[in-house]
């Protein structure tokens, strides 16, 4: 049995959900489609998502959101009629004014475009419209109530052979909706197909899986068939982003794999996420390459600093009370680095350095800003030997300087620090160097 989920650029007009509601019908295991708001249907296009977002933000900002509410209502009246669905959407705008007074956040009114993208797409395929609100349930902080989730899910999907459910969104303890964050969608999917025992969790999206490296650097970079999960979480916390970094928690236990795959070209195999990896790891040791920029070295260096017990310890609570959060900490025997956003450490940079002086009496400290990180990620780089070498040579024939290097205890990745300017050389030159090992 599969559990299949269409993002927003899969159901952005009446052309893509009937796209969708073949690809589903065409395979009888498809027994549960989770589905978004429908998204962009040309580059300058708004999603729906976005003009819900929008008018909440009216509202709460005491203006009038009809003209925003009517744009949204307009969109999924042409769905229907286009579609030949009967829902009455004139009704159901009614119902959300109505309810868009008494729901105390601004969940409910984002969440309306999966309510109705989902009835729609329901009456579409046939199939009995579940209603996410039924079946997730958030606590009191706002996080996933896990067991409840669990636990209603099972109960209540067992009475359905198969059904549509809308994404993104749940019910909060006070019993009003709740939605997880931006591209939550992905979430609903992953818990329906643990809740459901699921064979396998499809993701529907408009990109053919996930690429080796980025292909706004890369031009056709190989496509990824293979990926575990923690590669993934390694390659999208760098940027390389395809799926909600959460989606992969709720499977990860369970040995589901999740599919990645194109509304646009159903043929493509796409990429499976996996616990287990079905090849060699030997003779594909690397996964993919992936990076960001906007990085900043805060550096501290004191002589004897390796003697010095509770010197590291210090440094980091510092940061930490700025509620900064680091990415490494590469040392040597004087020099403690930190590496961090820049974004994140702008605000703090004076009074950090203050702080860290009177508490360590560094030699030397100072922060270097405009670093890219990139990362070579694949689970056999620890065990193959040649690998690292091939990074580094690849940089240097680049004419590349690396500013830091950290090979990482996950022995899953190797992470190089460049200067920004080189950030696009950089992937080239990895991608390259590195192509014989993927
Ligand atoms: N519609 C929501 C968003 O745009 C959730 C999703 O599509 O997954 O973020």
């Amino acid at each position: 049995m599969k559990v299949v989920k269409f993002g927003g650029s899969s159901l952005a007009d009446a052309g893509m959900m009937r796209r969708a509601a073949d690809i589903l019908k065409e395979d009888p295991e498809r027994r549960f489609a989770v589905v978004s708001a429908p998204g962009k249907r040309f580059a300058e296009d708004i999603k729906i998502t976005d003009m819900l977002l929008q008018a909440d933000a009216e509202y709460r900002s005491g203006k009038d959101p009809s003209g925003t509410l009517s744009c949204v209502k307009q969109r999924f009246l042409e769905l229907t009629e286009q579609l030949n669905v009967p829902l009455d959407i004139e009704s159901e705008f009614e119902i959300i004014q109505q309810q868009m007074k008494k729901q105390s956040g601004s969940s409910y009114l984002a969440s309306r475009g999966e309510y109705l993208s989902a009835k729609i797409f329901a009456l579409l395929t046939d199939r009995p419209f579940i209603d996410a609100a039924d079946l997730i349930v958030f606590n009191e902080n706002h996080f996933l109530n896990e067991a409840e989730t669990y636990r209603i899910s099972r109960e209540v999907l067992f009475g359905f052979a198969e059904g549509v459910i809308p994404g993104f969104y749940g019910r909060a303890e006070d019993g009003g909706i709740m939605t997880f964050s931006r591209g939550g969608s992905d979430v609903t999917g992953s818990i329906t197909a643990r809740a459901v025992k699921a064979d396998l969790y499809e993701n529907w999206t408009d990109v053919e899986g996930i690429m080796s490296a980025d292909p706004r650097i890369i031009d056709h970079p190989r496509p990824v068939k293979y990926i575990s999960y923690r590669e993934l979480r390694e390659l999208s916390y760098m940027g390389a982003s395809v799926l909600h970094e959460d989606a992969v928690f709720p499977l990860k236990n369970t040995g589901i794999p999740i599919r990645v795959c194109s509304t646009m070209n159903p043929e493509a195999e796409g990429t499976y996420i996996m616990a287990k990896y079905p090849v060699d790891r030997m003779s594909h040791p690397v996964t993919g390459i992936a990076g960001k920029k906007g990085f900043s070295n805060l550096q501290i260096e004191k002589a004897m600093m390796n003697a010095e017990i509770g010197f590291g310890a210090r440094v980091l609570n510092i940061i930490a009370s700025h509620g900064i959060s680091y990415e490494h900490t590469p040392t040597s025997i004087d020099i403690i680095s930190v590496i961090a956003e820049t974004a994140y450490l702008e605000a703090h940079r004076n009074e950090i350095i203050t702080e860290i002086d009177e508490a360590v009496h560094p030699d030397r400290i100072f922060i270097q800003d405009g670093m890219a990180l990139v990362a070579v990620v694949g689970e056999g780089i620890s065990a193959n030997v040649g690998v690292a070498a091939s990074v580094l040579q690849s940089i240097a024939d680049a004419g590349i300087n690396v500013r830091m290097i950290d090979a990482g205890c996950s022995e899953l990745n190797i992470i190089i620090g460049v200067g920004e300017d080189d950030y696009e050389k950089t992937i080239h030159a990895l991608y390259h160097g590195l192509y014989k090992y993927f």
